[in-house]
């Protein structure tokens, strides 16, 4: 792990954060903010980042010291599943533009964000860094698995070739202010405040939460994730990519409870085994960075009460529809 000696300040730096309209893009637009730093960002309107040619000029005009590869195609198990060819075109569209177009431009530092989903179903829990590679992926996430494996070698191989000082970051599974609440393709957390809150709300009996509940899952809140990004790429300089979790994982059932008691509902929890559980557990080892001395600080509970009220205040303003059009 990078030491001290290795601090590279963000400060006064011209940043772009690619996805700046994301989950996680834009809780690092909110950490940022508290940098001295200017931040870049590129409208989707202006730019395709699958498009190399508008990457490549919007790069070569706005020249980032600093670049957060932020912006994916993303989804939950289902749109994974259903939808393999814009998981695995788009992501590797869009890391192959911004990394290659990074290098180009000479970019100072870039750091790269992939998933938890990059190991292999049967890896060793929790899962080290090293486990990568060692076996198969799970099925219903290896596309977007195999696009974010691509963007990490990539980063791993410019630094190698060309000297780039381009890091990689796997974290768990995120939740948070700006999360999807579309039920056909958001994650759990998402689902289940948006299916608890109607249940709630409609004044109905049960919640119908997919699987068998029993797969375990970490998860870790945004803001706790854009601090470890914006920590990392000040201080962490090395080929090997680095696990971002809490280090602790729960059942779905545990957490379609807490959401319950979150939300305020009192109903039943009501299984659907005709839904896929994916893969059983995915906690990630998390002794690289914790060694370092940087941790999550949101208990669960706490950030599924401000999910709770980003989703409220989103509903209030009529904004979710949007998100089920995107
Ligand atoms: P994954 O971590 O890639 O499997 O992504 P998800 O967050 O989509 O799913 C995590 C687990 O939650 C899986 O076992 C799902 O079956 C389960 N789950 C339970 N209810 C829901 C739901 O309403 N939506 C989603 N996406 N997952 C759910």
């Amino acid at each position: 792990m990078g030491a001290i000696d290795k601090l590279y300040s963000l400060k006064g730096k011209r940043i772009w954060v690619a996805g700046h309209r994301g989950m996680v893009g834009s809780a690092l637009v909110r950490r940022l903010a508290d940098v001295d730093c200017q931040i870049l960002t590129a409208e989707r309107a202006a730019v395709d980042l699958r498009r190399q040619a508008q990457v490549e000029d919007w790069l070569a005009e706005h020249r980032p010291d600093v670049v957060f590869v932020a912006a994916a195609t993303v989804g939950g198990i289902l749109a994974n599943d259903t939808r393999p060819a814009d998981f695995l075109y788009d992501n590797l569209a869009i890391e192959a533009n911004i990394i290659h177009g990074a290098w180009r431009v000479g970019v100072e530092k870039l750091l790269f964000l992939g998933s938890s989903c990059i190991y292999p179903r049967e890896a060793p829990q929790p899962i080290p860094e090293g486990a990568l590679l060692t076996g198969a992926l799970e099925p219903t996430n290896e596309w977007y698995a195999i696009a974010k494996i691509a963007g990490l070698k990539l980063c791993e191989a410019y630094r190698r070739q060309h000297g780039a000082r381009f890091i990689s970051a796997m974290p768990s599974n995120l939740y948070g202010p700006g999360d999807n609440y579309d039920l056909e393709t958001s994650h759990v957390i998402p689902a289940l405040i948006a299916k608890t809150h109607a249940a709630k709300i409609g004044n109905q009996r049960s919640v119908r939460v997919w699987g068998s509940g029993r797969p375990r899952r970490e998860f870790l809140y945004v803001d706790d994730l854009s601090d470890a990004l914006v920590w990392l790429i000040e201080r962490y300089d090395d080929p090997e990519h680095v696990n971002i979790g809490t280090g602790k994982d729960i059942t779905i059932h545990e957490l379609a409870e807490t959401v319950a008691d979150v939300v305020g509902f009192r109903g039943r929890l009501q299984f659907d085994p005709s839904m896929p559980d994916g893969t059983f557990r995915k906690l990630l080892d998390v002794t690289r960075l914790d060694a370092c001395g940087w941790r999550a600080k949101t208990p669960l509970r706490a950030g599924l009460a401000l999910a709770y009220v980003d989703f409220l205040q989103r509903l209030e303003a009529g904004q979710l529809a949007e998100d089920a059009r995107a």
